[in-house]
């Protein structure tokens, strides 16, 4: 584990980076509704993408409070990370769980830039947030799986090569647990484009490139099963914990840079003869934001060095989430506020920001699940569902 888990030259190379991506690059992304491809490979080329594969594998090997660093610092700089995020929360399942041979056969290649594993398959129109009830079934037939079924909000699969995909191999009414029987696969996206795979973009309030995936009876070779048959709900489980320490330090890095362009704009603007940042209405929400956001960043860092240490850190990994969503949201409301008028426009970036941080209340899982994990699981109050 690193001596410093602030990181400052992780942190400073990521911030020189970000430089050349300026404003105008993400607002253009943003009109033309495009995949950021010059960024995403500067990032992969820079190495930040697979911090998380062991050295072994041509990775960097740092933990999870290095990746947390790359990330907050991409959100801090104003650009959009989520263009990139999976490839560090999906790994987990494949160094957690995936065989000798899958890690030898992908993660080199993943690790050096010429393989994309940015896709992550797991919601459907009919399950909603109760994963269990996905029915994207995959039957074995010899050598391979069958899949049929469809997905949706599967962000990035236009531009992944890989997507690790749940699935049901045992339909709900033939296990004894709902959490039996569903399994994990690695899904070859380009083999699977046009031979039972179909994907269409998704429109959305935000530049996310989500899609809708539709299953006719996709054949992927079953040795690209990830561990075991039936136990992919698990493996799901596992790699959650990480995906919402690393969201959660995407909300702080988006935070951050609301509070200094609040800040900013509060020093410069001059309104009745003054500066608008001389108003405590004006300065109290900025100051109680940026409190917000120092607290909930102590959490990210609990949960972090919780999951690095290989505890047990759901709970942590879940307040987290909460507390660096709300403090993302909060400071983006304040911004918008403290901009009038002009925050409204799209010069100034913080509508496009105001948009992206408004997703973590939802997405990856939303606030009231969260709420409900704590209520039941840490407090030990009964379940409502
Ligand atoms: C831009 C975007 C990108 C995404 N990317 C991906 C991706 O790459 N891969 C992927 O698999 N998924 C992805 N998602 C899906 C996302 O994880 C889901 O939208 C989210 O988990 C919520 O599921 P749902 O939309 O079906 O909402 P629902 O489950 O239908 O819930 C609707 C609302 O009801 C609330 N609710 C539901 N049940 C309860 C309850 N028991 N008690 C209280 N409140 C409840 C929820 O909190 C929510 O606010 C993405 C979504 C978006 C919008």
């Amino acid at each position: 584990m690193p001596e410093n888990r602030s990181l400052p030259e992780v942190r400073d190379a990521v911030a020189r980076l970000c430089a050349d991506y300026p404003d105008t690059y993400w607002r253009d992304k943003d009109r033309d509704k495009a995949y950021p491809g010059e960024f995403v490979q500067a990032l992969t080329d820079a190495g930040y993408l697979a911090v998380l594969i062991p050295e072994e594998y041509g990775g960097a090997g740092l933990d999870l409070a290095a990746a947390c660093a790359v990330l907050e610092e991409i959100q801090r700089s104003g650009a959009n990370g989520a263009a990139c995020h999976a490839q560090m929360y999906i790994m987990a399942s494949l160094l957690r769980h995936g065989s000798a041979a899958q890690k030898q056969k992908y993660l080199p290649d993943i690790a050096a830039g010429a393989l994309r594993l940015q896709a992550f398959g797991v919601t459907e129109p009919g399950s909603g947030t109760d994963t269990t009830r996905i029915t994207t079934r995959a039957r074995r037939d010899g050598d391979e799986y069958v899949i049929s079924g469809q997905k949706v909000f599967i962000s990035r699969a236009e531009h992944s090569d890989l997507l690790l995909l749940l699935v049901r191999t045992t339909p709900r009414d033939e296990v004894d647990k709902p959490t039996q029987g569903m399994s994990v696969l690695l899904v070859d996206l380009r083999d699977a484009v046009g031979n039972g795979l179909t994907i269409r973009p998704l429109a959305t309030m935000l530049n996310h490139a989500t899609t809708e995936l539709y299953f006719d009876q996709l054949r992927v070779p079953a040795e690209n099963l990830i561990g075991e048959e039936g136990q992919g709900f698990g493996y799901i489980l596992d790699g959650m914990n990480a995906e919402r320490i690393l969201i959660a330090a995407e909300c702080i890095g988006d935070a951050r840079w609301f509070i200094e362009r609040a800040s900013n704009y509060a020093r410069e603007r001059e309104v009745f003869g003054a500066a608008i940042g001389k108003n405590q209405g004006i300065q109290f929400p900025l100051a109680r934001s940026h409190v917000q956001t120092e607290a909930a960043a102590l959490m990210v860092d609990k949960a972090c060095r919780m999951f690095d240490a290989g505890a047990v850190c759901g709970a942590q990994a879940n307040m987290a989430k909460l507390l660096a969503a709300d403090a993302s949201w909060a400071a983006a409301d304040m911004c918008l506020q403290t901009h009038g008028g002009y925050g409204f426009t799209v010069e100034y970036d913080i509508e496009r920001k105001f948009r992206e941080t408004r997703l973590y209340q939802v997405a990856p899982i939303s606030t009231n699940l969260i709420l409900s994990n704590i209520a039941t699981h840490v407090l030990g109050l009964p379940k409502s569902f």
